[in-house]
Formats: structure tokens, sequence, C-alpha cells
């Protein structure tokens, strides 16, 4: 009789799961139609970039990108949007922005540059020095400070173009951008030139965040587009090259850049917080389109998905577009204080914050004490993921939710296609245009999707 009780429960609970699966499909194409037939992202995508471009952290396009944001949020159907105090330390970029260098006669050649971001600007006159080229931040070293001294450091080393993986040839060479004009102060030198982050050959300057160490007197450090990096190596091969450049950026101090908060309150577990997020700031060059205007239209649209089909989430399902994630995190570190005050706790933090472009799937992170439990129970989902071509993997996830680790949740970052996420990367060429319509709301479905099932089954 125990026998075929046990037979019975095991036949109703693997029944039942078949059935919830079946349902949970059927929910997920759904969420996968709405987004593709009646999607938000691209209309809010453009006003946003078109209305808001060049939101720097602290500027008047940042605010206004802030308003325009929280004003939509609003009004969704019973979600609460409110600012979250935050200051960033405001750097303006200036008007002045000229780099020449001088050809076999003598004349003045125009280069394609911009400073990086939280540079300093040069003197009134100007800087004109020789150029030394290098391929990294040892080479500084082994040159010595006399050879260095009142020189200017040209960073040269590409991205890696055979890395399949863009993110991982970034991150073998932004350490030229974020610490090389730094390093070359140290040894005396007068600024610094770095090869911009990206394989493709073009003209656009990359800028980004550069840091300088504190002890170290700073020099004005910029990006230099990969053609004009490739045309003064040249030179250079040739025979000597001075540069000359005048800039006049600088850091103004702390302002206000308040983060975003858009939220439904949860039915049965209010105090699981799930977040979706994106940072809503971006560089001032270009409209910040892909980095990151992208994430925080689709972290919107959960929340516009959830409302248009009726569904009430159990967990609290927050968006959070974060303030200041490129020049100094303010936003994700003045979250996450808030946060831990208020004693909460991040069942789960999802981030988008690798462009706009398909979909692949998600990577996850979490504390060691926890990890091994949270993935294996989302790996149970997968199936009913990977008919859209979604994947996951371990790895990293987002800068702005990285603070939130230590609240044993677990880290979540959308995986693109991001094959050509470096062509547009901190540039000019970040707008609209370089977005696809599509792609785009395929990202916002599958974000939506993942966080249905967190929120209808917890992570245990
Ligand atoms: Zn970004």
């Amino acid at each position: 009789m125990r026998i075929l009780l046990c037979l019975f429960l095991s036949l109703f609970v693997f029944l039942n799961d078949i059935l919830s699966q079946d349902g949970d499909v059927f929910m997920i194409k759904k969420i996968h139609d709405e987004a593709l037939q009646n999607g938000h992202v691209y209309p809010w995508l453009t006003d946003l970039c078109v209305k808001h471009g060049g939101r720097i952290a602290g500027s008047d396009a940042y605010m206004g990108a802030a308003i325009f944001t929280k004003d939509i949020l609003a009004s969704l159907n019973g979600v609460k949007s409110s600012f979250q105090d935050c200051e960033a330390n405001y750097w303006n970029r200036g008007d002045k922005n000229e780099v020449y260098m001088t050809d076999e006669s003598g004349k003045l050649l125009p280069l394609n540059a911009l400073s990086l971001g939280n540079s300093v600007g040069t003197s009134n006159e100007g800087i004109m020095a020789e150029v030394i080229e290098v391929k990294g931040l040892d080479d500084i070293e082994a040159l010595g400070h006399n050879r260095v001294s009142g020189k200017i450091i040209f960073y040269n080393r590409p991205m890696d173009a055979t890395s399949i993986r863009t993110f991982s040839a970034y991150g073998g060479a932004v350490d030229q951008r974020t610490y090389g004009p730094s390093k070359a102060g140290e040894y005396g030198a007068a600024a610094a030139l770095v090869r911009s982050m990206t394989t493709n050959q073009d003209d656009f300057p990359h800028t980004g965040l550069t840091i300088y160490k504190d002890s170290v007197s700073k020099i004005p450090g910029l990006a230099l587009s990969t053609n004009d990096a490739n045309k003064l190596s040249k030179a250079l091969k040739a025979g000597p090259v001075s540069v000359y450049i005048n800039t006049n950026c600088k850091v103004e101090g702390l302002r206000s850049a308040p983060n975003v908060i858009g939220e439904i309150k949860g039915s049965e577990f209010p105090d699981e917080i799930i977040l979706i997020g994106g940072h809503l700031d971006s560089w001032d060059v270009g409209q910040g389109a892909h980095d990151d205007g992208s994430g925080c239209v689709q972290a919107m649209e959960v929340l516009r998905i959830f409302t248009s089909l009726g569904y009430h989430p159990k967990r609290t399902i927050r968006v959070v577009l974060f303030s200041n994630e490129e020049n100094g995190l303010a936003g994700g570190k003045t979250y996450a204080q808030f946060s831990n005050s208020n004693k909460e706790f991040h069942l789960a933090a999802l981030e988008s914050d690798s462009g706009g472009f398909s979909p692949k799937g998600f990577s996850f992170d979490a504390d060691t004490s926890v990890f091994k439990t949270c993935y294996r129970h989302v790996s149970k989902w997968l199936p009913m993921l990977e008919s859209y071509g979604l994947h996951f993997e371990k790895g990293g996830t987002g800068s702005d939710i990285g603070p939130l680790k230590s609240q044993k949740g677990l880290l979540i970052g959308l995986r693109t296609d991001s094959q050509r996420y470096f062509d547009f990367h901190h540039t000019a060429n970040d707008s609209i245009e370089a977005v696809n319509r599509r792609e785009l709301e395929l990202g916002a479905a599958a974000m939506t999707s993942m966080i249905f099932l967190i929120d209808k089954y917890g992570i245990k």
C-alpha cells in the first residue's frame, strides 16, 4: 500500500511539473509575442537618444533623461517610480580639442582624437612634444624616467582581433586607457595618446575612463582613432614625430545625478527583490544608444510587458537605471549602500549592459557560498529558453549590480552577440541608427522571461 501511495505521489509531482512547464512555455511565448508585436523599447530608445543624448552623469542631459524615464515608469499601471539621491563627480570635456601631428616637412596634420574621461586639459598654449610609441605599461618602466620625461607617450597595443569574445579582447587592452596616462605621468611624460579600444579600422576616437594615482601629477590623456594610430605609428617608423595637443577638459566637482527607480510590489514575498537594470549615463559624445540606453529601455520594458499581460508578480520587481557607471560607479555604489542600510535582500539582479544586439543568453555569478545551488536551480529552465537561441554560462554580469553580491542573491548579465559592440562603444557613432529594433526587442523578451521564472519559482 505504502509503495502504491509513493508511486502515486511521484506520478502526481511528475505530471504537475509537466503541466506547469507547459504553462511556463506558453507564458514565455506570450512574453515574446508582446515584445515583438507591441514593443515600446525602440520608440523609447529613440526619444532617449535624440532628446537626451550625451548623458554624462551630472550634466543637464542626464537630468533630462532621468525625468524622461521616471515619467515613463510612473505611467505604467501599478508601477511606483522615484529618484534615489546620488552625487557624481562631473567631468566637462570643454570646447577645445586640437590635436595635430607633424609630417616630414614639419607641416601640421589633424588627428582624430578625444580627451579620455576624467582627463585634465593642457595649459592654454597647449603641448608640443616628441612622441614615443609603446605597447603597454611595462614599456614605460623599461624606458625609464630619462627617456619618458617631457615626451608624449603613445600606447598602441591593439585589441586582439583573434579573440572571438570581444569583451575579453577589450579586457586585454583597456589597461592602457585606464592606467596609461597616470603611468606615463609618473615617469614625467607631458601627455599620453591611447589607441582606441576597437578592432574596427575607422576614424572614430573611443573615449572612456582614465584613472590617475593620487600621488602622481596628472597629464592629459586622449584616445586616438585606429586609422590615425596606424598613421602615427607608420610615421614614427620613418623618423621622429611631434604632436601638438590643446584641450581644456576638467573635473568640475560633485553634482546631483540620481538613480531612477520603478517598482511593482510583490504580492506574496514583497521582501524578496528582483532587480532589473542598466545604466542611464553615457559618455558625452554620441547618444549612448547601445551603451547603455538599450539596457535601460529593456529593463523598463520588463515591467510594461508584465502589466500589459496582466501578470502580478509574487516578488518585488524593481527597475533601477543607474547613474555614473562610466566614470566612477557612484550610482551602483550608492544604491548598494541604501539597500544594505535598509536591510534589503536582492534575490536576483539582472543587468543589460552589452548593447542592444541579439540576445545569446545569460551569465551568472554569486557569492561562492550560494552559487552552486542557485546555478543548479536556474539551469532547470534552460530547455524552455534554448529554442529562443539562449544559453547559460558562468561569468561576469554587470558593474552596477556587482556591489550587491554580498547580499548573496544571484547576479545575472544579459549576453548579446557582441561582435559589433566595440564598433560603437564610447564613440560619436553610438546612436539610434546603430540599433536594430528587432534585436533590441528580443533582448527585452529574454530578460522578461528570465524575470518571470525567477518570480514564479524563486531561487532555492
Ligand atoms: Zn555600459
